[in-house]
C-alpha cells in the first residue's frame, strides 16, 4: 500500500503548533519500515503551554457546559470516528503493524461505541448522598470535574486507549492534555484535526502534545495545574509516574501490564478453549495487556490441548497487514522484537520446550512467529514477566488448589479466565482469583458498561463504565444550616 509522508503539528489551545524547539520525530511503520510521518517532539515548555490552555478553557468554557452539551460533543466525536473509520483504521494499522482487516472488524467499531457510552455517562454523574444527617443541617454531595486531566497513552491500541481516557475525562467536565506514545501518535493527531475542523470542542478543551515519555510525559506528570494523571503503560512507567506525581500529590490512575492466566480444567470444552487461546493469545501480536499468555492446563487435558493448539498456531498466516487472509502482523518496533526474542531465547536456554515459533521472520519490518512454549516452571522468567509479544506458555497443574496458586502467583492482576463445565468450580475460582476481570469459558471480550482495571501491580483505577467517569471527578460535601 502506498503511503504519503505527512507532517503533523500539535493541537494546543485550538491552534496547530510546532514544538518550541522545532524538533520533530520520524514515525515509521513496523510492518514495512516505511516512513509514515513527521511529528513534533514536545518539551516541558510545550506541555506547559498546553496545560495553561486547558486550564483557561476549563475556567472560561468547559466548566460551564451542561452535561447535555458535553454529551453532544462526545457524540459528534463518535460520529467523526465512524465516518472516517476507513482512513483512521488504515493509519492505525500502518503505524502499529496491525492486520488491517482485524483493525476494521475489532477496533474501529468499538471506539465510537465507547465514546457514545461516555457521552451518555456525562448525564449520569451524581452525588450519592443527600439528607439531614445532623439536626438542624442539610447535606448533599456534588461530583465536580477535577480541572485539567493529563492523559498518557500506550502504543498497542493507540486510538482505542485514547478513547478510554478522553471519553470519561471530558464527560466528567475536565479539559485534557493528552500525549500518545512516541511510536504511535498518528490516529490521535488525525482525530484532533477532524475534531478541530468540525469544531467539536471550544478551544483548549482538547490538547494533543506529542513526544517522548521524558521530557513530555514527565512534564505532564509534574505540572502543578494537572489534577489527575492517567497512564496506560508499563509497570515500571507506573512506578516512575507515581513517584513523580507525589511531589504535587495529584491523583494517579494506572492501567498497567498483565500476565493473564487461562485455567483450563479437564472437563473444559477442548476445541473451544484452544480456539480462544489462539485468538486471545495472538491478537495484536500478543501486545495486549489481557492477552491469554499463561495457559494452566489440568493433568488430563494438558497434552490434548497442546495437540489441538500447536498445529493451529504453527499454521497462522503472518505478514502483509493488508492481505485479506493475514492473521497476525508485526510487533511494534525493533526494540519490541529484540525484547520478545530475548525472552524466548532465555526460556529455551533454561530448558523450556519451544513447540511452535520461537524465532523472528526474515522480511522487512519486525515480525516474530507465533510461539507456544511448554515445560516451564512457575518461577521462570517467561511465566513471571510480561513479554508483550506473540508468546503463550503452557503449564500442567495437578489440582484446583495448585491452579489457583499459580494463577495468582505473579505480580500482575489484570485479567484471568477459567474454563470448566462445573458451575461451582467456576464460581469458586472467580471469587478467589486476584484479578480485575475474570472470564468464565471465554477470554478477552470487554464492554464499555463494565469496568476494566487491575489488582496488584497491574495498577489501580478503572477504565470504562461509570466508575471510570467517576475517577475524573472530585467529591464535594456541601452542608447548610437550616436555621
Ligand atoms: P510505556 O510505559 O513504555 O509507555 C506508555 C506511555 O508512557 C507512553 O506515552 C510513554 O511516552 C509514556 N512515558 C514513558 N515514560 C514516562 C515518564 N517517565 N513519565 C511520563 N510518561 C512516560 O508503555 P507502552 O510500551 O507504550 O505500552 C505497553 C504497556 O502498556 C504494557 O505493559 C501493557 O500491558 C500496558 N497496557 C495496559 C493496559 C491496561 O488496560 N491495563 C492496556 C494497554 C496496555
Amino acid at each position: 500500500m502506498a503511503t504519503t509522508v505527512k507532517t503533523y503539528r500539535m493541537f494546543v489551545g485550538g491552534e496547530w503548533v510546532d514544538a518550541e524547539s522545532g524538533e520533530t520525530q520520524t514515525i515509521t511503520s513496523p510492518a514495512t519500515g516505511e516512513v509514515l510521518a513527521e511529528v513534533p517532539r514536545a518539551s516541558a515548555g510545550d506541555v506547559d503551554r498546553a496545560v495553561r490552555a486547558a486550564r483557561r478553557a476549563f475556567e472560561e468554557t468547559w466548566s460551564e457546559a451542561t452535561p447535555a452539551e458535553r454529551q453532544a460533543a462526545l457524540l459528534k466525536l463518535a460520529d467523526l470516528i465512524e465516518g472516517h473509520a476507513e482512513e483512521l483504521g488504515r493509519i492505525e494499522s500502518e503505524n502499529v503493524g496491525k492486520v488491517h482487516a482485524l483493525t476494521m472488524s475489532d477496533e474501529m467499531p468499538v471506539i465510537p461505541d465507547n465514546f457514545r457510552f461516555f457521552a451518555g455517562g456525562a448525564r449520569l454523574l451524581e452525588g450519592r448522598a443527600a439528607g439531614e444527617y445532623m439536626k438542624g443541617y442539610t447535606s448533599w454531595v456534588r461530583r465536580e470535574p477535577i480541572g485539567v486531566a493529563g492523559l498518557i497513552a500506550p502504543w498497542n491500541y493507540p486510538l482505542y486507549m485514547a478513547a478510554w481516557k478522553l471519553g470519561p475525562a471530558q464527560a466528567a467536565g475536565n479539559c485534557v492534555v493528552i500525549k500518545p506514545s512516541e511510536w504511535t501518535p498518528l490516529t490521535l493527531l488525525r482525530l484532533a484535526e477532524l475534531a478541530a475542523e468540525a469544531e467539536v470542542f471550544p478551544p483548549g478543551v482538547l490538547n494533543v502534545v506529542t513526544g517522548d515519555g521524558e521530557p513530555a510525559g514527565d512534564a505532564i506528570v509534574r505540572h502543578p495545574d494537572v489534577g489527575i494523571v492517567s497512564l496506560t503503560g508499563d509497570v515500571d512507567t507506573g512506578r516512575i509516574i507515581s513517584r513523580n506525581a507525589a511531589a504535587t500529590l495529584k491523583r494517579v490512575h494506572l492501567e498497567l501490564g498483565g500476565k493473564a492466566p487461562v485455567i483450563v480444567f479437564d472437563d473444559a470444552d477442548l476445541a473451544t478453549a484452544a480456539e480462544w487461546i489462539k485468538i486471545a493469545g495472538y491478537f495484536n501480536s500478543g501486545q495486549d495487556c489481557t492477552a491469554a499468555t499463561r495457559v494452566l492446563a489440568g493433568p488430563e487435558i494438558h497434552d490434548k490441548l497442546l495437540s489441538e493448539l500447536v498445529p493451529q498456531v504453527e499454521s497462522m498466516r503472518v505478514g502483509d497487514i493488508f492481505a485479506e487472509d493475514t492473521e497476525m502482523g508485526s510487533v511494534v518496533s525493533a526494540e519490541q522484537l529484540e525484547r520478545v526474542t530475548g525472552f524466548v531465547d532465555r526460556a529455551r536456554e533454561a530448558g523450556a520446550e519451544v513447540l511452535a515459533g520461537g524465532e523472528r521472520i526474515e522480511r522487512p519490518g519486525y515480525f516474530y512467529r507465533p510461539t507456544v512454549i511448554a515445560g516451564v516452571g512457575q518461577d521462570s522468567e517467561i511465566v513471571q514477566r510480561e513479554v508483550f509479544g506473540p508468546v503463550v506458555t503452557v503449564q500442567r497443574f495437578d489440582e484446583e488448589e495448585q491452579a489457583l496458586e499459580w494463577a495468582n502467583g505473579v505480580d500482575y492482576g489484570l485479567a484471568a479466565s477459567v474454563w470448566t463445565r462445573d458451575v461451582g468450580r467456576a464460581l469458586r475460582m472467580s471469587r478467589k482469583l486476584q484479578f480485575g476481570t475474570v472470564w468464565i469459558n471465554t477470554h478477552i471480550p470487554i464492554t464499555p458498561e463494565m469496568p476494566h482495571g487491575g489488582y496488584k501491580q497491574s495498577g489501580h483505577g478503572k477504565d470504562m463504565s461509570i466508575y471510570s467517569i467517576e475517577e475524573y471527578t472530585n467529591i464535594k460535601h456541601v452542608m447548610a444550616s437550616l436555621d
